[in-house]
């Protein structure tokens, strides 16, 4: 297969900083796209997968799945991209294409297993995939996205990720109207998730562990917040909530928030801390509420999020860096020291 060298940022170990190296892309198939990279959003699913915090880290790793940029090339059977015009991917960049998953438009549970955009085997190299903290991608035209109009393009970069991942559950669980939807965590995924939810129709409830997020929340649009530390706060919402959506990071105590849905209701995590979550029976089984999880989303509801996005005005509230800064940006999202997403400048990759 024929390949060419690029430039990226990337690793050789979990305690080693991100610098600069050299990757190889594929030359275009005929329907490849390639993309020059603007902007790559940093979520922290970058931060566990550099640290190996779920085991299965692949080294040397370049990480990064939420990448914006402009079309630079186009293979000979592409239809749906044109040169000189901005797209995007995402978490996935390969399926199997014929089971009954991504027959349904959900790739992200594909039965033979999806290529991810990084630190994933790559069927078609036989080498791992290199994310988006990178000069380039070259994919599929299938799993690329069209970019609608964001009048901060930057700050739409962090829908690749944080978005998709807020809108699938929040849709699938039918926040809307007459619906109390809480969000607890406000992360990159959880300041998203407030601005999505508002834009469905819900009535928005959030739980923090960050005393000057509370105020902020408001601001976000959410209808009220709540420092989750503040016992008698929480006792208030006992029973209330029809679901909530976890984006927390790392171990906590889900039952606390088990105990705030009404009957029937359930927490949905898409939080992916390393440590199992421990959940007493008696928070599930009184009023029939469940504990369930929500991954991604496919390419159809990646580009319908985007589009609803636009419609809305939604985008991340991000911190633009250069990519040279981002073992700082890394330290700073460990310590829960970033309001609310670092976006990298991928210019900055040629300094
Ligand atoms: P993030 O920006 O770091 O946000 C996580 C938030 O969790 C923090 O802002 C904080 O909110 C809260 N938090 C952190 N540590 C906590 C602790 N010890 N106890 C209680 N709350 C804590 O991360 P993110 O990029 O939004 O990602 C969140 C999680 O989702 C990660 O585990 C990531 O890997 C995962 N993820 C999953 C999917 C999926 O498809 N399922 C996709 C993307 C990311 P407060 O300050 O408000 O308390
Ligand atoms: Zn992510």
């Amino acid at each position: 297969m024929e390949t060419k060298n690029i430039k990226a940022y990337g690793t050789e170990a979990k305690d080693k900083p991100l610098h600069s190296i050299n990757i190889k892309r594929r030359e275009l198939l005929p329907h490849d796209v390639e993309l020059e990279i603007l902007y790559c959003g940093i979520c922290h699913s970058d931060l566990h997968s550099v640290k190996n915090d779920w085991s299965g880290t692949t080294y040397p790793i370049v990480p990064g799945h939420e990448i914006v940029g402009r079309v630079t090339k186009v293979g000979g059977h592409v239809t749906k991209f044109k040169v000189g015009e901005l797209a995007a991917i995402g978490c996935i960049v390969d399926s199997c294409g014929k089971c009954e998953y991504c027959e349904d438009d959900l790739e992200q549970f594909c039965d033979e297993d999806v290529t991810w955009s990084f630190n994933s085997p790559d069927k078609i190299s036989g080498g791992m995939t290199f994310g988006g903290f990178s000069e380039s991608y070259v994919c599929d035209e299938r799993y690329m996205l069209h970019m609608p109009e964001f009048e901060n393009l930057p700050a739409a970069a962090p829908l690749l990720c944080a978005g998709i991942t807020v809108y699938s559950p929040l849709k699938h669980w039918q926040a809307g109207p007459g619906k109390k939807v809480g969000v607890l965590g406000i992360g990159g995924l959880g300041h998203v998730a407030i601005k999505i939810a508002k834009a469905m129709g819900a009535e928005v409830i959030v739980f923090t562990t960050s005393p000057l997020k509370v105020e902020d929340a408001k601001r976000l649009g959410a209808d009220e917040a709540v420092l989750s530390t503040n016992k008698e706060q929480m006792k208030k919402y006992s029973r209330k909530l029809h679901f909530i959506i976890d984006t927390v990071s790392a171990k906590h105590d889900v039952n606390t928030y088990l105990n705030l849905l009404r009957h029937d209701g359930s927490v949905v995590l898409v939080g992916l801390p390393p440590e199992p979550l421990e959940v007493d029976a008696f928070s599930v089984v009184s009023g029939r509420r469940s504990l369930s999880g929500s991954n991604i989303g496919g390419i159809a509801e990646t580009q319908e999020m985007l589009d609803f996005c636009s419609t809305h005005n939604i985008t991340a509230e991000v911190e633009i860096i250069k990519m040279q800064e981002v073992n700082k940006a890394f330290e700073r999202l460990e310590k829960n020291d970033v309001k609310y997403r670092f976006v990298i400048d991928m210019t900055s990759l040629k300094n």
